[in-house]
């Protein structure tokens, strides 16, 4: 396999980026990850927000054979995770300290960093002055702009040096909760600033904050799901309740139900969700077999309680 270098560029104060390799297939994953990250309104473009190649990496290494079984690829990816269920590894020591110690890369890929600016010189005044040149760049201030070029030789040295800007920046990585993709989060936000799945006319984040809360959970399979489960448990306790015979250890058992069910939902599954150990599928899943399970015991009960009555 040929070995080509690859620029990773950072424009526009580091805040948007692009490769620069003549790897076709990092072109085309490149391509693949500006299609992915797509923002509304916004078709065709050349740079992507900083980050976004990286996390559409990260977020499909197992595709690649090579890099399932590469080591250090799955290090950072499981960093990236940590990333998502705890904030406190978003920071530029704690990642330096993990690329040095647990990847054995001694520093980040070397950069050349500067500045663009657009000096407005006056003609008659060429003569080139200290003084001079330091007012100009003083008065241009709000056109100055940093770049980076990063010069990388793996596709592990432009994941780093990616996620060390974003952590430089002081951003977080998360996981949006609407449509599940990686995304870096300027503030606080949850939801992702890329095409939402319910309107490709805005964003993820636009989306939430529009819709009302209802609407939200109308759209919401997992919530939906889990409301199912909890009224068939709910209406369990009650019908053993209106029983004309009243069995307590029934209501007692159908409670312990459904209070099991909720822990397991709030504390376990939910928080599995959120950082990413397990996909949405699988946790629709979850629900979904927790509602056949809970209806297959109650067929069970019936049929255990006629051969009861039948006995006698
Ligand atoms: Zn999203």
């Amino acid at each position: 396999m040929e070995q080509y270098s690859i620029m990773y560029r950072l424009i526009k104060d580091f805040e948007y980026e692009i490769i620069d390799t003549e790897d076709k297939n990092l072109n085309k994953l490149y391509e693949s990850s500006a299609k992915y990250y797509q923002l509304p309104g916004i078709t065709i473009r050349t740079y992507q927000l900083l980050g976004n190649f990286t996390l559409y990496l990260l977020g499909n290494l197992d595709e690649n054979k090579q890099w399932k079984e590469d080591v250090r690829l799955q290090y950072l990816k499981t960093y990236l995770k940590k990333c998502i269920s705890d904030d406190k590894y978003c920071n530029v020591k704690t990642f330096l300290s993990f690329i040095r110690f647990s990847l054995h890369l001694s520093n980040l890929p070397s950069c050349k960093c500067f500045a663009n600016c657009n000096y407005e010189m006056d003609d008659g005044n060429k003569e080139l002055n200290l003084e001079y040149q330091l007012q100009a760049i003083h008065n241009s201030y709000n056109t100055i702009e940093l770049n980076k070029d990063y010069d990388c030789n793996s596709i592990l040295e432009v994941i780093v040096a990616s996620l060390f800007d974003i952590f430089e920046k002081g951003y977080k990585i998360k996981k949006c909760r609407s449509c599940d993709k990686f995304f870096v989060a300027r503030k606080s936000e949850t939801f992702c600033p890329y095409i939402s799945p319910y309107d490709n006319t805005m964003s993820c984040l636009q989306y939430s904050r529009k819709t009302s809360s209802s609407e939200k959970r109308k759209n919401n399979p997992i919530q939906n799901q889990y409301n199912k489960v909890c009224n068939l448990l709910r209406k369990r306790i009650n019908d053993a309740e209106n029983f004309h015979y009243k069995d307590k250890d029934k209501i007692k058992k159908c409670e312990q139900d459904l209070e099991d069910f909720q822990i397991e939902y709030v504390k376990n599954k939910k928080i599995q969700y959120k950082n990413g150990e397990i996909s949405r599928d699988e946790f629709l899943t979850f629900l979904l077999d927790k509602e056949i399970y809970f209806k297959n015991q109650k067929k069970e009960e019936k049929k255990n309680g006629s051969k009861r009555t039948d006995k006698k």
